[in-house]
C-alpha cells in the first residue's frame, strides 16, 4: 500500500500525457501508469532496420493557434509543415480527393453517373433525416458517388456496412462540397482543397517526436504499469505488487477496458459495456528498395478488387523516415481477419505494381504485419444507449474516462491533447468540491 495520491492516470498517449503535464504545471500532485514501455499509444514511432514507421498515417492538424505554438515547442524545431496530396485510385486512374468534388479523370461514363446522381440528390424536394450513414450519403452526394466512393470505402474503413452506422459521426469529417466545387471538379476545374486537413505538422523522424517531447515533461511516468483490477469501493487500483489509492481517476485507455478492470461492474453497465464496438485494423509496413514512382502521401481505394482501402507513403511526410534512395509505405487491409502474409503480400504486390508505385515486387525489401486492436469506434445504433448507461456511471464514480477510446469517438491528435487538459481541469475540480 503506498501514499494516497489525488490523481491517478491510466494511459500515456497523448491524452495522458497532455493532463499529466498540465497537473504538473498546476503543481497537482499525480501519478501516470502506462502498460507499455513505450509512451504514445497510436502516436509512436517504431525503428526497423533503417526505417521509420509511425502506426499509419498520423499527420498534425491544429486549428487552434494556442494549441499550436503548444505543440511546435514540445516537438522542437525539427518538423515539416505539409500540403495535403492526397489522391484517390479507382476505375484505372488517380483523381484529387476528395472524390466527391474531383470527378474529373474518371471514366466519363462513371463521372456522368456521379455528377447526374450528385444534382438529383441536390435538388431533390424531399429530404427525411437520414437514419443511418447509407442514406446520408445517398442525399447529400447522389447515387453514383454513393455507389462508386462513399459506400464501398466506408464499408472498408469502418469493417461494417454504412447502414449500420448512424450519420452522427461523420458532419466534421466528410466534406459537403458546394454544387458550385462538384461542377467546376467535374470539368476539372477546381483548384481548391477541400475537408478539414489540407495542411499538417509532421514532425521530420516521426508522430513518435510528438510523445517523446511531452514525456520528457513527465519524467515521474511510471512505464509497463497496468493495473490488475479497479476496486471502486476503496478507490484503489490493484497492481500485482501495489495497492494504489486515489481521489480521482483519470483514465484514456480503451473504455470496454477500464470497464472489464472494474470489480463489481453493476450489471446495467456490463450490459451496455457489451454493446460496445470498436474496429480493429491490420496493416502492412512496406519497405522499399527504391523510391516510390507516386508522390502522393495517402489514396483511397474503394475497389473491392484490391485487399486494401488505403496506400500512404511515411517517405513523402518526411525523407528522413527511410534510409537515402529508399522510401517507404503504410498499406491498410480491408479484411477483418488476421491477414496470411503469404496470400495477400502477392495481392498487395500487386495492387502498388498497378497503382505505379512499385515495378516488380522485387522492389520490396521487406514488410512487416502489424495490428492496431482499437482502432475505429463504431457509431452504431446502439452507441448513444449504451454510452447513456456508462457515462452517468463513470461520473458518480469520479472516473474521468477520456480521449479517443477513452472518451469513445472518433476524434484526432489535437483533440487528445485539449481532452487531457480539459480532464485535469475537472480532477481538479472534483478534488476541490
Ligand atoms: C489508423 C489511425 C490513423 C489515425 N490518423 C490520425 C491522423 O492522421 N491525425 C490525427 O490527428 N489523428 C489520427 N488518429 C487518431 C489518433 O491516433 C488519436 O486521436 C490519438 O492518438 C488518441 O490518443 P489517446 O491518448 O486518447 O489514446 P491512445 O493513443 O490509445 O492511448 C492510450 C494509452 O493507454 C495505454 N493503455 C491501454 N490499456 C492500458 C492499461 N490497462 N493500463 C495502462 N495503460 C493502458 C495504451 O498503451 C496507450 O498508450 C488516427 C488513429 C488511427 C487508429
Amino acid at each position: 500500500m503506498s501514499e494516497r495520491t489525488p490523481v491517478a492516470i491510466l494511459g500515456a498517449g497523448l491524452t495522458g500525457l497532455s493532463a499529466a503535464i498540465e497537473l504538473g504545471e498546476r503543481s497537482v500532485r499525480h501519478r501516470i501508469f502506462e502498460r507499455l514501455a513505450k509512451p504514445g499509444g497510436h502516436a509512436v514511432t517504431i525503428e526497423d532496420n533503417g526505417f521509420r514507421f509511425d502506426r499509419t498515417g498520423h499527420l498534425l492538424h491544429l486549428k487552434s493557434d494556442a494549441l499550436r505554438a503548444q505543440v511546435l515547442d514540445w516537438i522542437g524545431p525539427d518538423h515539416v509543415q505539409v500540403q495535403r496530396r492526397s489522391v484517390i485510385w479507382s476505375n484505372g486512374v488517380y483523381t484529387r480527393y476528395p472524390f466527391q468534388a474531383n470527378t474529373f479523370g474518371l471514366p466519363p461514363a462513371v463521372a456522368y453517373e456521379c455528377l447526374n446522381g450528385f444534382i438529383a440528390a441536390h435538388f431533390a424536394e424531399h429530404k427525411p433525416a437520414p437514419r443511418n450513414f447509407e442514406e446520408y450519403c445517398l442525399q447529400h452526394f447522389g447515387e453514383g458517388i454513393s455507389k462508386h466512393f462513399m459506400l464501398p470505402y466506408n464499408a472498408r474503413l469502418w469493417g461494417v456496412h454504412p447502414k449500420e452506422i448512424t450519420s452522427d459521426w461523420c458532419q466534421r469529417f466528410v466534406p459537403l462540397p458546394r454544387l458550385e466545387d462538384v461542377l467546376a471538379g467535374a470539368v476539372g476545374l477546381n483548384d481548391r482543397e477541400l475537408g478539414y486537413n489540407a495542411n499538417f505538422i509532421y514532425p521530420r523522424l516521426g508522430m513518435g517526436e510528438l510523445a517523446e517531447g511531452m514525456a520528457r515533461l513527465v519524467p515521474h511516468l511510471e512505464l509497463e504499469r497496468s493495473p490488475r483490477s479497479i476496486d471502486l469501493a476503496r478507490r484503489k487500483l490493484i497492481f500485482e505488487h501495489e495497492e494504489v489509492e486515489f481521489d480521482v481517476l483519470l483514465s484514456s485507455i480503451p473504455l470496454p477496458v477500464l470497464l472489464r478492470l472494474i470489480d463489481e461492474l453493476p450489471e446495467p453497465v456490463q450490459a451496455a459495456a457489451a454493446k460496445l464496438r470498436c474496429s480493429h485494423l491490420d496493416y502492412l509496413d512496406v519497405a522499399l528498395r527504391r523510391t516510390a514512382g507516386r508522390d502522393f502521401h495517402w489514396a483511397y481505394v474503394p475497389e473491392a478488387k484490391y485487399p486494401f482501402y488505403r496506400v500512404g507513403q511515411y517517405s513523402q511526410f518526411s525523407p528522413a523516415l527511410a534510409p537515402p534512395g529508399r522510401s517507404s509505405l503504410y498499406v491498410e487491409l480491408a479484411s477483418r481477419d488476421r491477414p496470411d502474409i503469404d496470400r495477400v503480400l502477392p495481392l498487395v504486390a500487386h495492387g502498388l505494381v498497378e497503382m505505379g508505385l512499385i515495378d516488380a515486387p522485387d522492389d520490396i525489401e521487406f514488410v512487416r504485419a502489424r495490428r492496431i486492436d482499437f482502432a475505429y469506434v463504431i457509431f452504431d445504433h446502439q452507441y448513444f444507449a449504451a454510452l447513456s448507461v456508462i457515462r452517468p456511471f463513470l461520473e458518480q464514480a469520479r472516473i474521468l474516462s477520456t480521449g479517443r477510446y477513452g472518451g469513445w469517438n472518433y476524434s484526432a491528435m489535437e483533440d487528445a491533447i485539449s481532452f487531457g487538459k480539459n480532464a485535469a481541469e475537472k480532477a481538479l475540480a472534483l478534488r476541490r468540491s
